[in-house]
């Protein structure tokens, strides 16, 4: 698969089976926290960077596996790609699942960009600044772009789109901090279903830091009701480890058998799988579509 990608163990949208209209990397941010590495190509254009024929062949050949969400995202922005909104269009007649595209909110100000993302059931935007000094700090955007002009955007989405909206806002010590109050006002006027502080916690493009745990926590004072994405304890219990472990020696079994044998909320399930998953005390096959689990050979 070119095109495809997963399906990922994502703890927001579960089993997500990734869709990358982009080649690497192309965005029109170069955001200090990014986990990509630094913007190789900084378009502010809407280009085609892939045959849509060929991305919808590979949703095609995955539409029978079992996954949560066909998500849009991968190796920059979606959004810039044009064929966005053709594809999500038959991809939709294609797979059951719901699709859920994941954008760093800047070409929302355009109409025609805000009808293409409106065709999702979902839709993951980002806002971490309202001054335009600080949106320079965090995300250096291509020239020209202005984050009020971005706000506009997200609140012109809102009234145009009846599907969730769950926005995240990402919290850089020392480069958005200080205006997390009125981040916080602004995303509570976009009215999103959902708020989603989210920190560092993953390899960024340049040193910058994380919140720390009790940092983050405040900052639920300034977004009440918001939830926190980072999970600060990474780890496996010792005895759900040799729960799960035990359970996967004698039968490979799906995310949600695990969910259901071992009365595991699948968030944590999703999370146990992950860790499992890359220290290789876990292998993944898949068979008639679904995803199974089970004990590595070394276990
Ligand atoms: S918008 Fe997303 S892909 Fe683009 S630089 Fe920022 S984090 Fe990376």
């Amino acid at each position: 698969m070119e095109y495809l990608f997963g399906p990922v163990l994502s703890r927001r949208l579960g089993l997500s089976m990734g869709v990358d209209l982009l080649q690497y990397k192309t965005c029109n941010l170069d955001c200090v926290y990014c986990e990509l590495g630094k913007t190789i190509c900084l378009a502010s254009c809407r280009s085609r960077f892939v045959p849509p024929v060929r991305v919808l062949n590979e949703i095609k050949a995955k539409s029978n596996d079992d996954f949560d969400h066909l998500t849009f995202a991968g190796s920059g922005e979606p959004t810039l790609s044009v064929d966005l909104g053709e594809i999500v269009l038959q991809a939709k007649e294609i797979v059951d699942a719901p699709i859920a595209i994941i954008t760093n909110s800047t070409l929302l100000m355009d109409p025609q960009v805000r009808k293409e993302v409106a065709l999702a059931d979902i839709v993951l935007p980002s806002l971490d600044a309202i001054t335009q000094k600080t949106f320079q700090a965090i995300n250096r955007p291509a020239s020209g772009t202005r984050i009020e002009e971005i706000i506009h955007g997200l609140k012109a989405f809102r009234n145009d789109f009846d599907g969730e909206i769950w926005l995240e806002v990402m919290l850089v010590k020392g480069l958005n901090d200080h205006e997390a109050d009125l981040i916080a006002k602004v995303s509570e006027s976009i009215e999103p279903e959902r708020i989603q502080l989210n920190t560092v916690v993953r390899t960024p493009t340049e040193s910058v830091m994380p919140l720390d745990k009790e940092e983050i926590l405040k900052m639920l004072e300034l977004f009440p009701g918001a939830e926190v994405i980072p999970d600060w304890d990474w780890r496996v219990p010792i005895d759900i480890r040799a729960k799960i472990l035990d359970l996967l020696s004698k039968e490979p079994c799906t995310i949600e058998e695990i969910e259901v044998l071992l009365h595991i909320e699948r968030n944590n399930v999703i999370k146990y799988i992950s860790i499992l998953e890359r220290d290789k005390s876990l292998s993944r096959h898949k068979f008639q579509g679904k995803l199974y689990f089970k004990t590595s050979k070394k276990e």
